[in-house]
């Protein structure tokens, strides 16, 4: 562990100095939430390769409201620094998020795509990651908000639960928008998961997703005062056949901008099973939770009334038997693939936004 942590130690320490006064400056308060959480114990127990499964499949929009590949990058809206006290939000929602070039990038030293979309960065080191908890659940909603938005966020107020949720736009959804805030006062992460939610396009090169990304960054940014977490989810996993041409680069460039992203390891199946009851959908995620999953597949569209049914069984149980259900935090342990392990940690580890956890050391010796 020792020449390891050594060598680990000295690749970090070329940019320290530049990310110390960056950080400290910029973002002090919610890089000092981070340093103050306890080291945590328990680990992911039940990685499989889940995200072979795509999340769900909606049906197309109208190509009327897709951005083109070719549209111009909306600008990041104006982030307000986090005031002391400032009403909102509450403590589990994550720090202001980006918007803009961190000091350590020289841009002259970007081309291509990287140099694109200058305001598509998540705001500073996110601090050292740190495992899941054990008996933490993170409930994950994808494609939302929707008409079911506001109803599942009561259900988990009445279990005293957060969740993630990971916001579309897609076609029609536009005056659900509104919604996000709610999830964001609720308390529960706000993040990415796509604007159109259409692989055709998102996927048709790594310009395209970083157009698409930024659009729903900036909506979310918008209702949240910039509270857009850089936790996100690619529509259909990372490891969707449609990412394929583009996957590697694409993986590497969002880790390169401060994004980290999230799979699942345990799925209710409420997207992937036709005969989706809300039985069914409880059954799933109970027996994904006793068999150690910790990060759950769920979805929000206005058509998973199912999965909403469900969720008060689903928290009762959790509750019942000591879990916690909480909203994802920026410096969670992410867990890749094997397929994705040697690419993603050498990753982050060129990046001062990561600091990968001991365990994660531990646990991929060979990248360290
Ligand atoms: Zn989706």
């Amino acid at each position: 562990m020792g020449n390891r942590t050594n060598r680990y130690r000295r690749a970090r320490g070329r940019t320290a100095l530049t990310v110390a006064v960056t950080a400290v400056v910029v973002c002090a308060l919610s890089f000092g939430a981070y340093t103050l959480a306890p080291r945590l114990l328990g680990h992911f127990q039940n990685v499989v390769d889940a995200g072979n499964q795509p999340d769900s499949a909606p049906s197309a929009p109208p190509a009327s409201s897709m951005p083109g590949p070719s549209a111009p990058a909306a600008s990041a809206p104006a982030l307000s620094a986090p005031a002391v006290s400032a009403p909102v939000p509450p403590a589990s929602n994550p720090a202001p998020s980006g918007g803009a070039m961190p000091a350590w990038i020289d841009p002259a030293s970007l081309s291509g795509y990287a140099a694109s979309h200058p305001s598509l960065y998540a705001k500073g080191p996110v601090g050292d990651f740190v495992e899941a908890p054990k008996g933490t659940v993170y409930l994950t909603f994808d494609d939302g908000p929707s008409a079911l938005t506001a109803p599942l966020l009561q259900v988990l107020d009445q279990y005293g639960a957060k969740a993630t949720f990971f916001l579309c736009d897609q076609s029609g959804m536009d005056g659900y928008m509104p919604e996000i805030r709610k999830i964001y006062e609720q308390g529960s992460t706000c993040a990415v998961h796509s604007y159109s939610h259409e692989y055709k396009k998102i996927y048709a090169s790594v310009d395209a997703f970083l157009d698409d990304f930024q659009k729903m960054y900036d909506k979310i940014n918008a209702e949240t005062d910039g509270h857009c977490a850089r936790v996100f989810r690619f529509p259909g996993g990372s490891n969707a056949t449609p990412n394929e041409k583009i996957r590697e680069d694409l993986l590497t460039e969002m880790l390169r901008r401060g994004f980290v992203y999230y799979d699942w390891d345990g799925d209710s199946r409420d997207a992937s099973d036709a005969a989706n009851s809300s039985a069914a959908i409880y059954q799933n995620v109970v027996s994904a939770i006793q068999n150690g999953s910790q990060v759950i597949l769920l979805h929000n569209t206005g058509a998973k009334q199912a999965t909403l049914d469900a969720m008060p069984k689903i928290l009762q149980w959790g509750k019942e038997n000591g879990y916690t259900f909480a909203a994802m935090p920026e410096n969670l342990d992410p867990f890749y693939y094997s397929f994705t392990n040697k690419l993603m940690i050498p990753a982050m580890q060129k990046t001062p936004y990561f600091t990968p956890s001991e365990a994660m050391q531990k646990k991929y010796p060979q990248y360290f």
